[in-house]
């Protein structure tokens, strides 16, 4: 005999535990299934271990989807300002680091318990260790068959996340499932995931792994100023990762290494001042000694600055201010924080989440085709979703 709910919400990461305390609180019986041994894995890994839970400047305009209308209502009812109040609520110390990201002083396990304890006083059920086989829907709703045995409700709530990082129980299920029931989703592809070189970029950057520096990063339009680092394949670092969600293999990547200077007038007044200091030592004020040298060895004729035609220094700083790098792909999944690409939000209410096509099915967080920036975005879109989902559930 199945044991009945009035909510099934699949996956206890940030969006289906926000859900389950906001339909719970409203006197739903809700259960939560978790196929991994563990609730919010990824909120324990994330922000190196203090969750970089929010971000106070979130706008619809930090997130990628192939709608950028459909964020934006769940965004503007569940704001950061709603997130940190839970949190101070909880006693949970917490600061900014940069650019509106908020991070936990301690530890990110204090948001897990904040969850976890908002979900005991909405009484809500969450069986972790709990594999989901099939998943039917009929008259009197939807019927759950899992390990720990059969659970119908007339709410099925998909929050199985997106792909990255398959160790901490990342599965395709939310897509499949999506598939069933004649839901369109779209390519899904790695995001905010270091970029792979190859060639003789890859060959003349190995060896300066571990170097960081600030850079601009521009591709399709869009550009991220913040730090690079090289890596044994090629790039990371906040720039590239931001970048990296709006490459696809093939399309032009630009780095402009110099982001705080008119590298041109830059270069005219070393020149003036420096004139028989070398390229390389002047680059090297401004960019690690290394990579200036590596720079003046393959990308640009080292010689001292007096020896530099007005033409020359026009040629350098068009190239350190818009530095081609060819990426050969991304590291995947395996390394990735997000998912692009997903569930279509043209087949969902941008209000509740609910399915158009099967009343009672809702899709939230990763799993749909909403994608944040860098920097705490994320998990707001899922906090916001899951609230906006668990208030009309
Ligand atoms: C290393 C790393 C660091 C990150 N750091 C940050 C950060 O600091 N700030 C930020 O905003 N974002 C960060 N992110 C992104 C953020 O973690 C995700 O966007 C967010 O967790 C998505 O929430 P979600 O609830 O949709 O999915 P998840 O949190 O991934 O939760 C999905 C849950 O569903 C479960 N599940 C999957 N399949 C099944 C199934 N078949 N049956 C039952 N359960 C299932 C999973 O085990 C998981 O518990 C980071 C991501 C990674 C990988």
């Amino acid at each position: 005999m199945a044991e009945s709910f009035d909510v099934l919400i699949v996956g206890a990461g940030a969006a289906g535990l926000m859900c389950a305390i906001a339909a719970g609180a409203r006197g739903r019986r809700v259960l939560v299934v978790e196929h991994a041994n563990r609730v919010g894995k990824k909120i324990l890994m994330s922000g190196g271990g203090r969750c970089n839970f929010t971000n106070t400047g979130a706008t619809p305009a930090n997130y990628l989807s192939t709608n950028p209308h459909f964020c934006k209502s769940a965004l503007a009812r569940y704001t950061p300002a709603d997130f940190i109040a839970m949190v101070e609520r909880h006693r949970i110390a917490y600061h900014e680091k940069e650019l509106g990201q908020l991070f936990c002083d301690d530890s990110s396990k204090q948001i897990v318990r904040m969850l976890l304890d908002e979900c005991a006083e909405a009484g809500v059920r969450i069986e972790t260790s709990c594999s989901i086989e099939k998943v039917r829907h009929g008259d009197a709703g939807f019927h759950v068959d899992t390990a720990r045995g059969a659970f119908t409700a007339p709410a099925l709530v998909v929050a199985s996340g997106g792909l990255s990082i398959p160790s901490m129980g990342a599965s395709g299920f939310g897509y499949e499932l999506a598939r069933q029931f004649g839901h369109n989703v779209l390519p899904t592809r790695a995001g905010l995931v270091p970029l792979t070189l190859s060639g003789k970029h890859q060959e003349r950057l190995a060896d300066l792994a571990g170097v960081a520096l600030p850079v601009e990063a521009r591709c399709n339009g869009v550009s991220f100023r913040n730090f690079m680092l090289v890596t044994h394949r090629g790039i990371s670092g906040p720039s590239i990762l931001q970048i990296s969600s709006y490459w696809n293999p093939g399309d032009d990547l630009r780095l402009d290494l110099l982001p705080n200077e008119d590298t041109f007038t830059w270069l005219q007044m070393q020149r003036a001042e420096r004139p028989a200091s070398e390229l390389k030592t002047v680059l090297a004020d401004c960019i690690p000694k290394r990579f200036a040298q590596r720079l003046c060895e393959h990308w640009l004729a080292n010689k001292p600055m007096r020896q530099y035609h007005e033409a020359e220094l026009r040629t350098i700083a068009d190239l350190l201010g818009d530095w081609p790098l060819v990426a050969s792909g991304t590291e995947g999944y395996r390394t990735a924080e997000v998912t692009l690409g997903g569930v279509d939000t043209d087949e969902l209410s941008s209000t509740t989440m609910q399915s158009k096509r099967v009343p009672g099915l809702y899709f939230i967080g990763e799993v749909v085709d909403v994608t944040g920036w860098l920097g705490g975005y994320n998990f707001q879109w899922a906090w916001a979703s899951g609230h906006a989902c668990g208030g009309a559930v």
